[in-house]
């Protein structure tokens, strides 16, 4: 059922087995798979139905890192929360992504990908996605009659995506959670602060605020954050009692490891020398297998293991009408060779790369409390998003390898900015919308904020659930890991509770 929070007497105290803080894709994904059972499950959303100024000002906050990153755009603070606007684009993580990698320090998830495919598949379906089918290229090529392109398989790979509708949780799954008689949903209730007590081992209490209404409390059993990737971090280092660095930050790690996904769009183009190529199975939405797909340029493992590389992938996307271009961006041709630097007339043959990057943990890149405030006296969210040299080389190296594939297979040749200078990025750089990091998941309090159950260390009823707990983000889009990981927790609190 659905409560208007604004209605409620103030101090009144809710009670329930389990508190979910936000509805978006991870709180509605855990609150569903209550229904049916006799777990009381309450969920407090910040928002109502729709988009409200005031109600989205709360996630306004200030940017002191890169200046690619738009603190408040790229998410979405009411019912169905950041869903309400996203792209649909759906990959589980690779194996390796899960592995601790000698050339990446701070990885390595302490969980394995096998202890998520099971819930990776539970997945599909909440996505509306088709069969669970990301590493059968050949049924994709079948259905299609399209073929991949003829690669290296030692240095490119064609890998599949899924597409979303996308999926609208907020819409989607409004009904059921309205007739679940177990789940009450309080709509327009902001968590201001988690309560613990005084050895801060277990949240005795959620304090609540209605922006034209009540304050109340909430006392649960267990407490799942899933306020989003940057906001579940403030809503800890904003609960100072009884840690006045925050809740489960003892050792300050909490909004730190903030991470989103590099993207250059493009990244290089590839100026054909060959007409009529096809790369239908890479642009194009395929009804395959009962969902839609389409594929990507991704690294084999191999290849990253050898060249010590971050994950990527690549999206190939037509070019607009004919442009001319200097050919100081020029890179690599068949035989490696650079340009002269003319102007060139380039073909209405030609594809961007658009690439996205994996970025590499870094403490120093972080989110923290402003001294600026919002609606409710609290400390906005500082942000400073920040890349070192590790992604420059890597971006660098990474698009120089997809040209220089583009040479061998003798289609083309890639022109892009980073090629006339390596050593800083071009203006096109943006930030992925994928928020990641802030309360990463380890297997120690030293290294991370919480456990391989999502449990916050040191607090017995604290979970956390959502982009915040990956410690790595592969190149895929997180969605698929972010429900994959809130359906397994699902499954460990009502381990606890049973
Ligand atoms: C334009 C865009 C395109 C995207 N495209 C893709 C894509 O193609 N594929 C993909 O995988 N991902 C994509 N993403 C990212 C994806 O949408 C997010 O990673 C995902 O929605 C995050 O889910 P979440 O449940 O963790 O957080 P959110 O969806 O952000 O939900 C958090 C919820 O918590 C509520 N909340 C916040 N603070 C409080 C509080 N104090 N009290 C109560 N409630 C609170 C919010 O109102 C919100 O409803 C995209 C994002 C954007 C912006």
């Amino acid at each position: 059922m659905f409560v208007d929070s604004r209605d409620l007497t103030a101090h009144t105290i809710l009670e329930s087995d389990v508190c979910i803080i936000g509805a978006g894709a991870a709180g509605i994904a855990l609150a569903r798979e209550f229904i049916g059972t006799s777990t009381q499950v309450i969920v407090l959303e910040s928002g109502g139905f729709g988009y409200d100024q005031r109600t989205q000002s709360l996630y306004y906050g200030e940017n002191t890192g890169l200046p690619s990153f738009p603190v408040h755009l790229n998410r979405v603070r009411y019912f169905g929360g950041t869903t309400n606007h996203w792209a649909g684009h759906c990959r589980p993580l690779d194996p390796i992504d899960f592995e601790k990698k000698d050339w990446m320090p701070h990885s390595g998830w302490p969980i394995t990908k096998a202890a998520l495919d099971p819930y990776y598949v539970k997945a599909q379906p909440i996505l509306e996605l088709g069969e669970y089918q990301y590493e059968n290229l050949q049924l994709f090529e079948d259905k299609t009659g399209l073929a991949g392109l003829n690669l290296d398989a030692k240095r490119l790979k064609t890998a599949v995506y899924n597409q979303s509708p996308p999926t609208r949780f907020g819409q989607v799954y409004r009904d059921e959670l309205d007739k679940a008689p177990n789940i009450k949903v309080c709509l327009y209730a902001n968590a201001l602060e988690l309560v613990a007590n005084e050895s801060a081992s277990r949240v005795d209490a959620v304090r609540v605020a209605c922006i034209d209404g009540p304050r109340f409390a909430v006392q649960s059993k267990y407490i799942v954050l899933a306020a989003g990737g940057m906001e579940s971090a403030r809503i800890l280092l904003l609960s100072r009692h009884p840690s006045p660095r925050g809740l489960g930050n003892d050792n300050d790690l909490v909004g730190r490891y903030f991470m989103d996904h590099v993207l250059l769009r493009p990244g290089v183009d590839i100026s054909f020398t060959k007409i009529g190529i096809n790369l239908e199975l890479y642009h194009s939405l395929h009804s395959v297998a009962g969902g839609n797909m389409f594929a990507v340029l991704a690294a084999p493992e191999e290849l990253l293991r050898r060249e010590q590389l971050a994950n990527f992938r690549i999206h190939l996307v037509p070019s607009g009408p004919k442009y001319d271009r200097p050919m100081g961006g020029v890179f690599a041709d068949v035989d490696g060779h650079e340009g002269e630097n003319p102007i060139v007339k380039t073909r209405d043959n030609s594809i961007a790369m658009h690439m996205v990057l994996e970025p590499h943990p870094n403490a120093e890149s972080r989110v923290y409390l402003s001294t600026t405030r919002d609606l409710f006296n609290q400390e906005k969210l500082n942000v400073k998003w920040l890349l070192t040299t590790a992604e420059l080389s890597n971006a660098y190296r990474t698009l120089e390898l997809v040209a220089l594939e583009f040479g061998r297979m003798g289609l083309g040749r890639g022109y892009g900015a980073i090629f006339k200078d390596k050593t800083k990025w071009p203006g096109n750089l943006e930030a992925g919308k994928h928020h990641s990091g802030t309360t990463r998941m380890t297997d120690s309090p030293k290294t991370g904020v919480v456990d391989p159950n999502c449990r916050v260390f040191d607090v017995d009823n604290l979970y956390i659930a959502g982009g915040s707990i990956f410690p790595t983000i592969g190149y895929a889009n997180p969605m698929p890991t972010i429900v994959a990981l809130a359906l397994r927790l699902a499954d460990h609190i009502k381990g606890r509770i049973s």
